[in-house]
């Protein structure tokens, strides 16, 4: 039982970081840059916890921080909850908006990547996607038993629901707090930050979602930060780019002030309507 549970959470830790730096912080945001061993070694995990191909996963996301919290956002609970959980899935093809040819055009230049997309092809992409990640437990109990392709297993879908709680989670504003102020709903949630290896400091990473650094305060533990700064110090990873506090505070200032002015606006119309 404890071989297992060990085992669980080495897969566990693996697959997540898979998400958190090959899929998001790197395919999508492109916060950092490295060799391609390295991108593929984070990028693997990713795939292999049932979460759809790189080229999808990343267009996606960049399309949530494009029109986030606005009726084109693929999957905001401000349009339903059960939709922003799983029923922004149920789509078929990629959206009228939504175009990796338009969006993902650096990750289409790889061939892995594109031939794991099934040239836009969606339903062939994820059935695909769920054929290899069972091939890949099937191998792993051939080579080693049923205790390590099990644990495997129930890691790579325990990662699954992560993004999707977050997705939900982390874009309510009454089950977080804010550091800084954002055009979005995004909050921060601790315990989503320990599932998900640091990307639970979501109003953080809303507010520079190009950083590779996600906890800004010192009690926000980022695990995918800290292996992160492990491989600029290795030199496996490279032109880093790292959000610092002030920056943040003095950008937040912006967004409050311009806030305001709409709001002002919208009184000074109303106003007027009501006068006219
Ligand atoms: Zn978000
Ligand atoms: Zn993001």
């Amino acid at each position: 039982m404890i071989e297992f549970v060990a085992l669980f959470l080495v897969f566990y830790v693996w697959h997540a970081m898979g998400i958190t730096i090959g899929y998001h912080r790197l395919l999508s945001h492109r916060s950092f840059f490295c060799s391609k061993a390295v991108e593929y070694f984070w990028v693997l995990p990713g795939y292999l916890s049932f979460e759809g191909s790189p080229i999808w996963w990343s267009t996606m996301h960049r399309a949530h921080h494009r029109h986030v919290d606005t009726p084109l956002d693929p999957h905001s609970p401000r349009y339903g909850v059960m939709h922003a959980l799983t029923g922004w899935l149920e789509a078929k093809e990629y959206l009228p908006h939504i175009d990796p040819k338009l969006q993902a055009k650096d990750l289409l230049k790889d061939p892995i990547y594109r031939f794991l997309e099934c040239n836009g092809n969606l339903m062939a992409g994820h059935a695909m996607m769920f054929v290899i990640n069972i091939a890949f437990r099937v191998a792993l109990f051939a080579m080693f038993g049923w205790v390590v392709a099990l644990a495997s297993l129930l890691a790579g879908a325990s990662v699954l629901g992560i993004p999707l709680l977050l997705n939900v989670v982390c874009h309510m504003t009454d089950l977080g707090y804010k550091n800084y102020d954002t055009t979005d709903d995004s909050v921060n949630v601790w315990w989503v930050a320990l599932l998900a290896q640091g990307e639970g400091w979501h109003n953080n990473h809303h507010a520079c979602p190009g950083s590779a650094r996600s906890g800004m305060r010192p009690s926000e533990i980022d695990t995918s930060w800290w292996m992160i700064s492990a491989m600029r110090k290795l030199g496996l990873v490279y032109n880093v780019n790292e959000a610092k506090h002030y920056n943040l505070m003095r950008r937040s200032a912006v967004v409050r002030v311009m806030r305001r002015k709409k709001i002002k606006q919208r009184l000074q119309n109303e106003l007027l309507q009501v006068s006219g």
